[in-house]
């Protein structure tokens, strides 16, 4: 179904919100007080509007308790996005995600009543260092603060063992949901499975366990 959005801010992060819900087919409003970043996007969003969304007038205009979800991504002023949120919420709007720069920030914002609050840079800064820092580890998706999906390269030790003889589940607490083969994908391997020397496993369970995983296997 297709779903309507106003996306507040139309810098770096919020303006590619604004064009992959717009690929996605959603109804999107994009909003900012820059002339300039609104005429950029008039030819990507549904609609792209000027103004200044501290004002309240401003958002009770545009009718945003309409919009099934408005996304705040204003940037450095952390007094506007905090302004614009509790507008947001005071107006009802149905589900509020907000940008946060930092921990205070984010926090206030939850305190508030953003439905979601969502840290960018922090976020994709762990996602990158966790790549980096191991060898095996090659994308990493952080469920929660201790639970994560990570995608890992068999190597010559893993390869030749099928799951069961790995034993991930009993010795690990792990779980491989899924085996990337060339183009070829295996969702919900069988235990009976034999792991290949080029698979990448995607394997989920506690980020404690994945470092145990790591450290004695890879
Ligand atoms: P990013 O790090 O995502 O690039 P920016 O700080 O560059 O973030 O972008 C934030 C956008 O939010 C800017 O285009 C800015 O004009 C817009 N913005 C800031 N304050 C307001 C406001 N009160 N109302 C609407 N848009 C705003």
């Amino acid at each position: 179904m297709k779903k309507s959005f106003a996306v507040i801010g139309l810098g770096r992060f919020g303006g590619s919100i604004c064009r992959t819900l717009t690929e996605e087919g959603m109804e999107v409003l994009g909003i900012d007080v820059n002339e300039e970043r609104v005429n950029e996007y008039s030819m990507i969003a549904s609609h792209a509007v000027v103004g200044d969304t501290t004002d309240e007038n401003v958002l009770k205009s545009l009718g945003i308790r309409n919009f099934d979800h408005v996304i705040v991504a204003i940037g450095d002023d952390i007094q506007a996005s905090i302004l614009t949120t509790l507008i947001l919420k005071e107006l009802g709007v149905a589900r509020i995600t907000a940008k946060a720069q930092n921990d205070y920030h984010g926090k206030v914002l939850k305190k508030i009543g953003a439905d979601q609050v969502v840290h960018p840079e922090r976020d994709m800064g762990r996602r990158i260092a966790n790549n980096m820092a191991s060898n095996s580890v090659l994308d990493y998706l952080e469920l929660s603060a201790e639970h994560s999906i990570v995608e890992i390269a068999a190597n010559k030790k893993l390869s030749g063992n099928t799951i069961m003889d790995l034993d991930i589940r009993k010795k690990y607490g792990l779980n491989i949901v899924a085996i990337k083969r060339g183009e070829e994908i295996i969702v919900s391997p069988q235990a009976k499975e034999t792991i290949q020397s080029n698979d990448v496993l995607i394997v989920i369970g506690n980020d404690q366990d994945i470092d145990r995983f790591e450290k004695k296997v890879l």
